[in-house]
């Protein structure tokens, strides 16, 4: 397929995926969330040759939401290195949605996965501990390609003001002992990593490391560590979207990660690094708009991790 017939299929797949936006519903657990332009849907594909393919309504920023976990579980990983960190979440589905209480494991008492709210607070305690968030955010931008991404101040003040779910697993949390810093630092850095603004083309150029095993196609650096890569997106795999993963996993198969923003990640094996934005959601809690064009897209294109390719 030639560059020009990939983006026209790539227009033709966000047109068509527009019908669906009426079907879903912006986020409204959060006052500021509540503002997103539901008739928005966009996409943007990097490959590994640094071409950009856009689509829609690419350049707007949104908050990435639960896709903070994703960075937070790479920096965990590559610096207290993944004994530490699953000593104190686990790497199972949780099956649940991102709001769950019941998101503690039954035997191991810690949460399922870094994924869910509950590891990403333990996660966040941990990181919290040892950076300041500007640094956490310098970290992101890195591997954005960005040269300083920014809080949505709105966003995170609602947020803070309406987070009393996070509030009580916190403290579950704390019982638990899972907490490495204390309680409001904690959830103070993961709910300001939650408001962190960026837009699908930015979360493309990160994306496409994922899909390249944490090396910079761009830039030829190793930005992060191949078996970090290789952890974080198996959970993706099993875990990242709620409880929308599983028919993701068979429809879709791509590892990807999606936020109540409206944002999803997603990565292609060597193939493309993929943001999508769209603020209409589905019942999950998941991009409805975007699931529809990478759903096409994954068909047309052989994306599934286990399409057989004759
Ligand atoms: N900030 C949201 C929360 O913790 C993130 C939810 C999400 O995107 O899943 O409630």
């Amino acid at each position: 397929m030639s560059r020009e017939e990939f983006q026209a299929l790539l227009d033709y797949s966000v047109e068509e995926a527009r019908t669906v936006l009426l079907q879903g519903k912006v986020a409204d657990y959060i006052p500021e969330l509540k503002k997103a332009p539901a008739e928005q849907l966009g996409i943007v594909l990097t490959d590994l040759e640094g071409h950009i393919y856009a689509s829609g309504d690419t350049d707007r920023p949104f908050t990435i939401q639960s896709i903070v976990k994703v960075f937070a579980l790479l920096y965990a990983l590559e610096h207290f290195g993944p004994d530490l960190v699953f000593e104190k979440v686990g790497m199972e589905p949780s099956g649940a949605s991102f709001m769950e209480m019941t998101t503690l494991s039954d035997f191991s008492n810690k949460p399922s996965n870094p994924l869910i709210n509950a590891g990403a607070i333990v996660v966040a305690s941990m990181i919290s501990q040892e950076i300041e968030f500007d640094h956490f955010l310098e970290y992101i931008s890195g591997l954005c390609a960005s040269n300083g991404l920014k809080v949505n101040e709105a966003v995170f003040l609602s947020e803070l003001d309406h987070s009393e779910r996070n509030h009580a697993l916190a403290w579950e949390l704390k019982r638990l002992r899972l907490l490495t810093n204390n309680l409001d630092e904690s959830l103070w850095f993961y709910t300001r990593g939650c408001a962190v603004e960026m837009t699908a083309r930015e979360l493309s150029r990160f994306a496409v490391i994922l899909a390249n095993g944490g090396y910079d196609p761009l830039t030829g650096e190793q930005k992060v560590d191949a078996e970090v890569v290789r952890i974080t997106l198996t959970l993706l795999f099993t875990c990242g979207l709620y409880n929308g993963t599983g028919e993701f996993a068979v429809r879709i198969g791509l590892p990807a990660k999606s936020g109540v923003g409206g944002g999803i990640l997603a990565a292609a094996h060597q193939r493309f690094g993929i943001g999508a934005y769209g603020p209409s959601l589905d019942i999950y809690g998941n991009s409805i708009g975007a699931i529809k064009v990478l759903s096409e897209l994954s068909e047309k294109l052989d994306w599934h991790t286990f399409a057989w390719n004759e």
